[in-house]
């Protein structure tokens, strides 16, 4: 087989990508920096865009929009609930703060205040990037057979060491 390599699980990908909002507005990029290298199949990338990124070749470029439920979720208003604003031991407390806390099984997850008054503070549970369509420019820049080790890890090994 010849074949260029292609996008399939258990390949190593590399990708440069520009990811944009529905305004326009520039989320992330590869411009700057070394392409990202992921473990395809192993959901290391947002469901959408691996997706997507399934057969395609090396050198290939596409335009991908991955909608909310395929990228960080849709907005759920229930996501959210009042604290007492002593359970916030910060002095300038301000909406659009983000905290780390724990699930009741002891998972992080990740809070954005949303609003502060004297007394209580609204908590969002929704990720900053809920409700968002997102809008990949990708390139493949390389495709290689994952090691063994990559495998059993589920991620991508970049370079020298371990992470
Ligand atoms: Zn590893």
């Amino acid at each position: 087989m010849t074949s260029r390599q292609q996008v399939r699980n258990d390949t190593v990908v590399s990708i440069d990508y520009t990811v944009r909002l529905d305004n326009g507005e520039i989320l992330d990029s590869t411009e700057d920096s070394a392409p990202l290298e992921y473990l395809h199949g192993y959901n290391n990338i947002i469901s959408g865009l691996e997706k997507a990124l399934e057969g395609m070749g090396v050198g290939e470029q596409r335009e991908i929009t991955v909608a909310p439920a395929e990228a960080y979720g849709e907005r759920s208003e229930e996501a959210a609930a009042w604290y007492p604003r002593e359970a916030f031991p910060v002095e300038d407390l301000e909406p659009g703060m983000t905290f780390q806390v724990e699930d009741d099984e002891g998972r992080p997850v990740l809070i954005h205040v949303s609003e502060v008054e004297d007394k209580r503070v609204l908590v969002d549970y929704n990720h900053p990037l809920a409700g968002e369509t997102l809008h990949f420019e990708v390139e493949v820049v390389d495709v290689r057979p994952a090691t063994p080790e990559e495998l059993e890890h589920g991620h991508a090994h970049h370079g020298h060491g371990h992470h």
